[in-house]
């Protein structure tokens, strides 16, 4: 049994917080004041700490350093009107985090561990969540193998950390986005599941890429045919045809996002008929021929909801209609919003107050 009330806390001599300008928060520059670690060792997680943030020192034959043995989770705090700091459905982030550790031989970070860890650092650090209109707190948990060894084998010392920072909005312009036909980011029995530091790694040159012809994201396609819509960078896709919200079922090759399960749970709780079954390439390229996408969307923790302003595919590229005019995703976007800030009755029950 873990002892989570056996966290110790050695305090900033001193906050940085006054050189935050919280009208202009530069996306992931500068981090709160703390940090949680704990060391797994001799098959346990100990030494639980918060501690000003640091660098961490690391022998360089880390085996994380060389093999990628290296999961994380990503999510947000806010304030409600009160000051009162919520986040947004944490312990999905917990059962997710474990559930990419089984596939890496990573071990299981107890739920308790995660929740304390997280109450503890952000209740610490409450002053960093910033209040104004769509800034938040971003949360980064992270567990990586610290094997000292370079063969290749499961590792049997990791460590748990969690730094923070305030963001700012994320995203704020639609996004132009190029349907990928050629490179994979997931396979089935692969890792696309699992929020694995390699697959963000291996994703990066083709991003590269589409932005040197002139796109923002990439829409993944499935690894053995291409001929199926996966999901974006970090983010799941969205479409609406026929009134109709369709997106990739979260099979094992798509990571299934927090945001995309409470847009799905909001669609549904408002009527809307929603499928999730496989998305061809060809449906949404004849679509945006025609005219007919009415919306789509990315949805993920960074820009809750990330507008996509054109599809492109080989060599054309379809303008989708005026944002303003998509009715589902900006409402759901206020909504989620609301809930998330406690503006809204949480009616799912959502928000975990810190
Ligand atoms: C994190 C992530 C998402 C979105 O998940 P959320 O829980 O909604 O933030 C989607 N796709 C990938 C590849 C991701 O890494």
């Amino acid at each position: 049994m873990i002892d989570t009330a056996a966290i110790k806390i050695n305090r900033v001599a001193q906050s940085s917080i006054h050189e935050l300008d919280v009208e202009n928060i530069p996306f992931a520059k500068i981090y709160s004041d703390h940090m949680f670690i704990a060391d797994y060792r001799d098959g346990e997680w100990r030494d639980l700490r918060i501690e000003p943030y640091q660098p961490l020192a690391l022998s360089p034959a880390t085996s994380a350093i060389h093999y990628g043995i290296s999961i994380f989770e990503g999510m947000k705090g806010y304030k409600n009107a009160d000051g009162e700091v919520l986040l947004f459905r944490p312990e999905q982030n917990a059962r997710r985090l474990n559930v990419s550790a089984e596939r890496m031989c990573i071990p299981e970070v107890p739920e308790s561990l995660f929740m304390d860890a997280l109450t503890e650092l952000v209740r610490l650090d409450s002053q960093w969540v910033p209040n104004h209109p769509g800034t938040s707190l971003y949360i980064r948990p992270c567990v990586f193998a610290t094997d000292e060894y370079i063969g290749i084998k499961p590792s049997e010392n990791f460590k748990f950390i969690i730094i923070t920072c305030p963001v700012g909005a994320y995203y704020s312009k639609p996004v132009n986005v190029k349907i990928e036909t050629h490179f994979s980011r997931a396979f089935e029995g692969g890792t696309g599941y699992a929020k694995a530091a390699g697959n963000y790694a291996a994703s990066l040159y083709p991003a590269k890429l589409a932005q040197q012809e002139g796109y923002d994201q990439l829409i993944w396609t499935d690894g053995k045919t291409h001929q199926y819509i996966e999901e974006s960078g970090t983010m799941n896709v969205m479409f609406i045809i026929n009134d109709t919200l369709v997106t990739a079922p979260a099979s094992g090759t798509i990571l299934k996002g927090i945001t995309r399960d409470s847009v799905l749970t909001i669609a549904r709780d408002w009527g809307m008929v929603v499928e999730e079954r496989p998305v061809a390439v060809k449906e949404i390229v004849e679509a945006a021929r025609r005219g007919e996408i009415q919306e789509a969307f990315g949805v993920g923790t960074a820009a809750t909801i990330a507008q996509i302003a054109s599809i492109g595919f080989e060599d054309e590229r379809f303008q989708l209609n005026d944002v303003k005019t998509r009715e589902f995703s900006n409402k759901v976007l206020v909504e989620l919003d609301n809930i998330k800030t406690g503006k809204v009755e949480d009616r799912f029950g959502w928000t975990y107050k810190v």
